[in-house]
């Protein structure tokens, strides 16, 4: 199933999508007990069975509503804590992130011997069309990132890498807006990629039975229409199970958490000189299967 968040009323409503020309069926008014997305991930696999009964039992035009009427959110936004982010895991872009200047972490070898993992606040998350504030920062340097974010859907901890699909609940699209300047001036990453609003997510959480094989994945930037990152998801360093594994051998990952599971190659600092971002570009990041979510950059 395809979730989203919609605006309603000046609230957000979670939602399913029911048909091709994407009509919405307003979650909350057939499960009066949800009202997020996260309350429909914690309550399990009866709740999704149970929405995916009155999801298919829909009458045409009942109840729904079409897309050209909704105002997509991010699919969560508002997670539960900060989304979970891989640094440097896609060779290429390990190699030109290396290569760049920009990488105050660096040692003498451009792929990491394990995963590098750091925070984006929640505070961060937008959604389709929201607009990617450049101006915010003062160096001049905010650069795109497009990657695939898993979402938990069972609670656990050292979870193995033979399991570790079993606690995914299904995938978004996430862009790990950057500032440049500053994920190298304060050596740690969590200043450059903090602020408001340098998260899009979107266009929808696609729950994982509708995946298949993610590893399989097509995973695409374009600024203005020009191509900038094309990669597949099986070209990660460290793969989902290995995220998994990592994480939940020191914490408890818990329903509605998202980990964003890196970028590959063609950021701007991978070009010399930088493309940065600027007001009035459109950055869409695509992912087969998830959508494509796009942004105005102000
Ligand atoms: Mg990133």
């Amino acid at each position: 199933m395809k979730l989203v968040t919609f605006e309603k009323d000046g609230g957000a409503r979670p939602g399913v999508i029911v048909d091709d020309r994407g009509s919405i069926l307003d979650i909350s008014a057939v499960m009066p007990t949800i009202s997020s997305l996260n309350e429909l991930i914690e309550a399990g696999p009866p709740a999704l069975e149970a929405l995916a009964e009155h999801a298919r039992g829909t009458v045409p035009g009942a109840r729904l509503i079409p897309a050209a009427d909704a105002k997509l959110l991010a699919p969560i936004p508002m997670p539960n804590r900060n989304i979970f982010c891989v640094g440097k895991n896609y060779h290429e872009h390990a190699k030109e992130f290396h290569d760049s200047g920009f990488d105050a972490t660096s040692g003498k070898d451009a792929v990491p011997e394990h995963p590098i993992i750091f925070s984006k606040s929640f505070t961060t998350v937008t959604g389709p069309g929201a607009p990617i504030p450049a101006t915010a920062d003062w160096t001049n340097s905010v650069d795109y990132e497009v990657e695939l974010a898993v979402v938990i859907g069972r609670r656990g901890k050292n979870i193995a890498k033979a399991d570790a699909y079993d606690h995914v609940f299904g995938y978004t699209i996430v862009n790990d807006v950057t500032s440049r300047h500053l994920q190298h001036q304060h050596k740690q990453w969590f200043i450059g990629k903090n602020f408001d609003g340098f998260c899009p997510m979107g266009p929808w959480l696609v729950t994982a039975d509708e995946v298949g094989n993610v590893e399989e994945l097509d995973v695409k930037t374009t600024v203005n229409g020009e191509t900038r990152q094309s990669a597949v998801v099986r070209d990660l360093i460290f793969d989902i199970p290995t995220l998994i594994e990592t994480l939940s051998r020191v914490m408890t990952l818990l329903p509605g958490d998202i980990i964003a599971t890196g970028t590959p190659a063609g950021v701007g600092i991978g070009f010399d000189p930088p493309r940065f971002l600027k007001p009035g570009d459109e950055v869409s990041v695509s992912i087969s299967k998830l959508g494509t979510l796009s942004n105005p950059v102000t």
